[in-house]
């Protein structure tokens, strides 16, 4: 049995999102990870704006950075990184982990947590081979999402089956627009923030 005397390396989850709401999925596949692959933390990161995601305006930065932070501020091994957020312009994965890796320092490994859909692109993103190399990649597969592995580096890239919560934002974003319930599916805090500030009105 382990003593706690061995130097072990910090292991630190990454999971970024739009977040517009962060929703009971996110955090079930963040906590799911967690336990399988020993996370001491998991940090969610919101994306950057101005850009538009399906052609869809995404809200205020700050609205889905607050979010996330409610969602998460109960759970001592979660926290919300505002690297995205505050950086101009499109956010690229690469970015992320570079910011990260820079502020953790040496004796971390990153572990970059997505979901199946988002991996399923992953030859398209942004300096694709460093990637492999400043993180391992972990895919969630969800209900209605599979995985073909359009050739993936060995070892690269893990995939893990997190219990099936077919919870969408899109789909929470048109529960609120059309007046239908949105408790349970978000944290308590979040369905209340959501109301606040009046968010997904006219949402399609
Ligand atoms: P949208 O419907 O607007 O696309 P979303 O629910 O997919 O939103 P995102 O912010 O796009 O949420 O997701 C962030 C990451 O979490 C993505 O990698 C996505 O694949 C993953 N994810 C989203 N929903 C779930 C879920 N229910 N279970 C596991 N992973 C999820
Ligand atoms: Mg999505």
């Amino acid at each position: 049995m382990d003593d706690g005397t061995a130097q072990r390396n910090r292991r630190v989850g990454v999971m970024g999102g739009t977040f517009d709401p962060i929703h009971h999925g996110h955090l079930v596949a963040a906590s799911e990870v967690a336990g399988l692959f020993q996370l001491d933390e998991v940090i969610f990161v919101p994306t950057g704006e101005p850009w538009q995601k399906s052609g869809r305006k995404v809200s205020p930065a700050e609205d889905r950075y607050l979010m996330t932070v409610i969602a998460t501020a109960s759970n001592p091994r979660f926290s919300v990184s505002r690297v995205d957020i505050d950086r101009p312009g499109q956010t690229y994965t690469v970015d992320t982990l570079r910011d990260l890796r820079d502020a953790s320092g040496a004796g971390t490994e990153l572990f970059f947590i997505t979901g199946a859909d988002a991996l399923a692109q992953i030859f398209s993103w942004r300096n694709a081979g460093e990637l492999f190399e400043l993180a391992h990649f972990i895919g969630c597969t969800r209900p209605g999402h599979t995985l073909s592995d359009p050739g993936f580096p060995d070892g690269g890239v893990s995939l893990v089956e997190v219990p099936a919560l077919a919870i969408s934002s899109t789909d929470i974003r048109r529960r609120q627009n059309d007046g239908e319930p949105v408790w349970y599916l978000v944290p308590d805090g979040v369905v209340q923030y959501i109301s606040k500030r009046g968010l997904y009105r006219g949402a399609t």
